[in-house]
C-alpha cells in the first residue's frame, strides 16, 4: 500500500472502530467529537488486544473527556508565538508549525487540542509569514519542522519549505519531528530520502514508544533515512501503561539503537486537558532510568525531561532533583526550581 492510500484507508469513526473489534462505538462519539481520530491500517496491525501499548496510544478511550483541570495550552505556546506558525521559546532555536495533520492522533498529544482541525491547519501565507520572521531574527540558527506532523506534506510543498529555510544564512541546522516511521513507515520513500538528504544537517526525531512499533517496515524506513545521511534520534514520551516500566524501556533504546535511531528525550508527559490518565509519578521516570545506567550505552539512555506548565522551557530530572515530594526542587541553570509534583500530568508531541 502507498502511504496515500494508508492515509485514505485509516480509521476516523468508532463505527469503522466498533466493526474490527466488536466495541461498542456510543461511548466513543463524544470524545471524537472533540478530538480527531485517525489510525493507519500499518499502526492498527499492530495492536494485539484491545487495551495493550497500542491501542492505548490510539484508540480514544472516555476518560479523555474526564473533568480535569488541565489547560489546554500547558505549554503556554500562544505566548511564545510571535506570528501564527512560529513558536520561539529560546533564543538560538525555533519550532515551525507545517502541517496542522498526523498520520495517527495519539491520545496523550500535547497539543491534542489543536491537532487535526482548522487550530492548526496554517496557510501558505502563514507559514511564509513564518519562514519571513525566522529570516529577520539572525539568533535563530536551528528550525525545527513541527506540526502535526511535517512529513504528512507532499515532497513538493516540502521541498520549497526545506528550500526557503535553507536560503536564510543564519539558519545552520534544520530538524524535522515525525511520527511517520512508527505510524507511516510507507511515507519514507527512496524520493523522500533524497530530498531530504539535500538540506543537510538535517536531523530526524521520531516518536517510538514502545518495542512493537518497531516491526520490518518501520526499521526499513529507519535505515533508508540513515543510509541517506540523515541523523535520527527519538522521542518518547512516558506513558502509563505503555511504557512505563524499565525492561520495556530498555528493550525499546536498545533495538533504536541498533537501528541507528539514537535514544534523545523521555518526555514526562505535559500538561494536557483531556491526557491524566497517562500520569506516570516522577518518581518512576527516574527510577526508570536509573535502571538503566550501566545496562546500556551511555548515548542509548535517553534524557528525561518535563516541560513545566508554563512555558519556562524543558528541565532535565536526574541528579539535579534535589527533593521530590509535594513539590519536586530541581537544581537548573537558572537556578533552584520549584515544580509542584501534582500537577506534572502527562509532555507529548513528537513532532
Ligand atoms: C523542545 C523545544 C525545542 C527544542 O529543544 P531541544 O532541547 O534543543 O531539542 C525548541 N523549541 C521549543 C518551544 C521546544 O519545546
Ligand atoms: S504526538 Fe505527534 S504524531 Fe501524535 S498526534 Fe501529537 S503531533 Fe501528531
Amino acid at each position: 500500500m502507498t502511504w496515500k492510500s494508508q492515509l485514505a484507508n485509516s480509521i476516523i469513526t468508532p463505527e469503522q472502530l466498533a466493526k474490527r473489534f466488536g466495541i461498542d462505538p456510543e461511548p466513543l462519539r463524544a470524545v471524537i467529537a472533540r478530538y480527531p481520530l485517525r489510525i493507519t491500517p500499518h499502526y492498527l496491525g499492530l495492536i494485539e488486544r484491545p487495551g495493550d501499548p497500542i491501542w492505548r496510544q490510539c484508540v480514544p478511550d472516555p476518560y479523555e473527556l474526564a473533568a480535569d483541570d488541565l489547560p489546554e495550552d500547558s505549554l503556554n505556546e500562544d505566548s511564545f508565538s510571535p506570528v501564527p506558525a512560529v513558536v520561539h521559546r529560546y533564543p538560538d532555536r525555533a519550532l515551525l508549525l507545517v502541517s496542522g495533520q498526523c498520520a495517527g492522533y495519539c491520545r496523550f498529544c500535547t497539543r491534542k487540542n489543536r491537532v487535526g482541525t482548522a487550530a492548526l491547519a496554517f496557510s501558505a501565507e502563514q507559514i511564509a509569514e513564518g519562514v519571513a520572521y525566522l529570516a529577520a531574527t539572525p539568533g535563530i540558527r536551528d528550525v525545527i519542522l513541527t506540526g502535526g506532523d511535517p512529513l504528512l506534506l507532499d515532497d513538493d510543498r516540502l521541498e520549497e519549505i526545506l528550500t526557503s529555510l535553507h536560503d536564510i544564512p543564519h539558519v545552520e541546522m534544520i530538524r524535522i519531528g515525525s511520527r511517520v516511521p512508527v505510524t507511516l513507515p510507507e511515507r519514507i520513500t527512496p524520493q523522500l530520502c533524497q530530498l531530504l538528504a539535500r538540506f543537510q544537517p538535517l536531523y530526524l526525531n521520531t516518536h517510538f514508544n514502545h518495542p512493537r512499533e518497531l516491526v520490518a517496515s518501520s526499521v526499513k524506513a529507519c535505515a533508508s533515512l540513515a543510509n541517506a545521511g540523515i541523523q535520527l534520534g527519538n522521542q518518547t514520551v512516558l506513558l502509563r501503561g505503555v511504557n512505563d516500566d524499565a525492561e520495556v524501556m530498555q528493550e525499546l533504546c536498545r533495538s533504536l539503537l541498533q537501528m541507528r535511531v539514537r535514544p534523545y528525550y523521555l518526555h514526562h508527559l505535559d500538561q494536557a486537558r483531556g491526557t491524566a490518565h497517562f500520569r506516570v509519578p516522577v518518581e518512576r521516570g527516574l527510577a526508570i532510568i536509573a535502571a538503566m545506567r550501566g545496562r546500556i550505552a551511555g548515548f542509548g539512555i535517553p534524557q528525561y525531561v518535563i516541560d513545566p506548565p508554563g512555558g519556562q522551557g524543558k528541565v532535565l530530572l536526574a541528579e539535579n532533583l534535589l527533593e521530590a515530594g509535594e513539590t519536586l526542587k530541581v537544581q537548573t541553570s537558572g537556578g533552584v526550581v520549584e515544580l509542584p509534583n501534582h500537577q506534572l500530568a502527562a509532555r507529548s508531541n513528537c513532532c
